[in-house]
């Protein structure tokens, strides 16, 4: 996951968008988001440069509020998010959560107030809105499917029930932890155990030569694997991970 907050205050990146505004080209609006996440998908952290295990992943724009239910808002560009075609159209589709008396409320009715809009408290994150160092850590994991490096809610329900839903339903609705639960007959699945394979094996090096104290190391393998280059690098920094191997 990446942290995007701040995105929408970048001149560069207002320009850009009001370009897209404009012209409404897919390009113009992948361009921006795509240089802050350093070319990722900000849920997932797939390349959106290379393909994975031979599936193609393709840089698509989602509306954060589904305009099935938020139709007023489905042009502003606020209101949209860059997302890996996997995380997206397999995953996401139109779902949208809310948290509503205590409890997971499933969007099924138009919204059309922009005050309640505002007033709504989502249960999927929103990386370029929030702290999403409040919602998750990082667990590198030995699953029945393999070493993976999953997302966890930061919090229990009994310390911050608010998070501690954010957390597990993102994480169920981008199937970006619990790989354990998968059933990988699901293509989109299959690659998406791969790709969090693919992490712990791009990460956990790093932290051996760091536990060993090995900073050489450490730094090589950092660059090497262009570490500083995802999200999960900031974690790792605030010590938000555990390792369960
Ligand atoms: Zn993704």
């Amino acid at each position: 996951m990446i942290d995007m907050r701040g995105a929408f205050e970048e001149k560069d990146f207002l320009e850009k968008l009001e370009v897209f505004k404009r012209e409404k080209k897919h390009n113009i609006f992948v361009e921006p988001f795509s240089n802050f996440t350093n070319t990722k998908c900000p849920y997932c952290e797939v390349d959106l440069l290379n393909n994975l295990d031979s599936r193609e992943i393709e840089a698509t724009i989602d509306h954060y509020r589904p305009k099935k239910y938020y139709p007023r808002i489905k042009s502003v560009y606020q209101n949209y998010i860059l997302m890996c075609n996997d995380c997206n159209n397999a995953y996401k589709g139109n779902e949208f959560l809310i948290y509503k008396d205590n409890e997971v409320y499933k969007q099924t009715e138009q919204v059309v107030n922009r005050s309640d809009i505002e007033a709504e408290e989502t249960l999927i994150v929103n990386p370029i809105k929030d702290n999403i160092f409040d919602i998750f850590i990082l667990k590198f994991k030995y699953t029945n499917k393999g070493k993976t490096l999953e997302l966890y809610p930061r919090y229990t329900e009994n310390d911050n029930k608010y998070f501690y839903l954010k957390a597990q339903e993102t994480i169920k609705l981008f199937a970006l932890g619990n790989c354990e639960d998968m059933d990988n007959s699901r293509d989109a699945n299959r690659c998406r155990i791969i790709l969090l394979k693919q992490h712990f094996n791009n990460f956990y090096g790093f932290l051996e030569a760091l536990k060993k104290e090995d900073f050489a190391k450490a730094s090589q393998i950092r660059k090497e694997k262009k570490l500083n280059n995802y999200g999960f690098m900031k974690f790792i920094k605030q010590k938000l991970f555990k390792i369960e191997v």
